[in-house]
């Protein structure tokens, strides 16, 4: 019998499944893809988007058009909130999704919660494309004045 599976986020971890949609949609199931935006962005190029050794369109894959290539629906959308019992995701939009598999690779984020305060100088590292924003802030710096940079962790990354 036909099934609907989910996947949600189209990170790293379901680049592989997506690559691989057609033998689940030949087999007469349906998928969908949901994710907040139609781009991907290679996390082992970011500092590279930093630096502008990469421009965006080098450095993210489109998994809105990997999905629909290979006959899944891609919803441009957050999930929010997960009901096992009836088996539905509910969506910042305010829809609601049902499933009969789901699949979450939602990845890492910084936790902004532990801010005091916000302001548009913080740049957290996920999604990748903030680094293009932090590049955008930096050469906007008025050239005469030095500006004062502050990375938080020293992974590889950072380095
Ligand atoms: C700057 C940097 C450089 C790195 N370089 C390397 C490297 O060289 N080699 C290496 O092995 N690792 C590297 N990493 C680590 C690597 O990025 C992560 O291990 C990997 O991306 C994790 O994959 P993932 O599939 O779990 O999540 P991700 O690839 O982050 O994918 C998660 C996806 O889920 C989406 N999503 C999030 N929340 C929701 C939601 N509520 N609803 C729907 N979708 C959602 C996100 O938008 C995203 O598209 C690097 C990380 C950083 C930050």
């Amino acid at each position: 019998m036909a099934k609907h599976l989910v996947l949600v986020g189209g990170g790293h971890a379901h680049l592989t499944a997506l690559m691989r949609l057609r033998d689940t949609v030949r087999a007469g199931h349906r998928v969908t893809l949901i994710g907040p935006s139609p781009y991907h962005y290679y996390s082992g190029m970011g500092p590279g988007l930093l630096s502008g050794i990469y421009r965006p369109a080098e450095a993210r894959f489109n998994v809105k058009k990997m999905a629909q290539d290979r006959g899944a629906t891609f919803l441009q959308d957050r999930v929010v909130l997960v009901d096992p019992v009836r088996r539905t995701l509910a969506l910042d939009s305010g829809a609601e999704v049902g499933y009969d598999a789901v699949s979450f690779n939602t990845g890492s984020g910084v936790p902004l919660d532990l801010l005091h305060s916000s302001g548009d100088n913080i740049f957290p590292v996920k999604p990748i494309e903030n680094l293009l924003a932090a590049r955008k802030k930096i050469r906007e710096a008025d050239p005469g004045k030095r500006i004062r940079v502050v990375v938080v962790g020293g992974g590889s990354a950072a380095v």
